[in-house]
Parts: C-alpha cells; sequence; structure tokens
C-alpha cells in the first residue's frame, strides 16, 4: 500500500501522539540544519528511519514497517503495531537522505 502522509508541526501538544493519524516531521539539529524527518505511525509511535532513504520528492524506500518483531542486530526492540505501508512525505521539501545505520 502506497500512504501520502501530511507534515506535523514540532511538537504540537494536540496531535503529537495522535493515532490514526500518521504523519512526518521534520527537525533540525542545534545548528538549524535540516535533519532525517521522522515518522509517526498509524498507531500514532514516533520513530526514526535511519535505514530508509528519504528521497528529494518526499519517496521513502523501503517500505516502512513497524514491526513486532524485535531485531537486536539493528537494535530494535519490537512491540511495533504492524503497520507496513510505502510512504510519502506530502510537501516535502528537505532534501535527500541516504540510509544511514548510526
Ligand atoms: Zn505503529
Amino acid at each position: 500500500m502506497n500512504v501520502e502522509i501530511p507534515r506535523a508541526e514540532p511538537y504540537d501538544d494536540a496531535t503529537w501522539w495522535q493515532a490514526d493519524h500518521p504523519a512526518w516531521m521534520q527537525a533540525v539539529d542545534t545548528d538549524g540544519n535540516k535533519v532525517k524527518p521522522s515518522i509517526r505511525c498509524n498507531c500514532g509511535h514516533w520513530s526514526g528511519i535511519g535505514l530508509h532513504h528519504v528521497h528529494a520528492d518526499g519517496t521513502v524506500t523501503a517500505s516502512f514497517f513497524h514491526d513486532a518483531n524485535p531485531h537486536p542486530e539493528i537494535g530494535y526492540a519490537g512491540g511495533g503495531c504492524g503497520w507496513h505501508v510505502f510512504l510519502k512525505l506530502k510537501d516535502y521539501e528537505g532534501g535527500d537522505f541516504p540510509p544511514d545505520p548510526r
């Protein structure tokens, strides 16, 4: 399934943990530089996507999977909701972010 998700405002208390409203957020580092977007899953949980590639047009590869199973090899504890989709970040203009395993 392909899902286009809207941009969320950083730290908006009203919607921050809202389920059934997947979204993305553009954070900046302490120098004001844009960093890789974070994703709000369909369950409301925010997560980073360090191993994904965010393309300049907002397409995210590979697919986003909030896995229920733990994957200790990448430091993932498990417990996800199982949402598995191909994401596109609507109105994204943060540039290209290749996968970064750190
Ligand atoms: Zn989830």
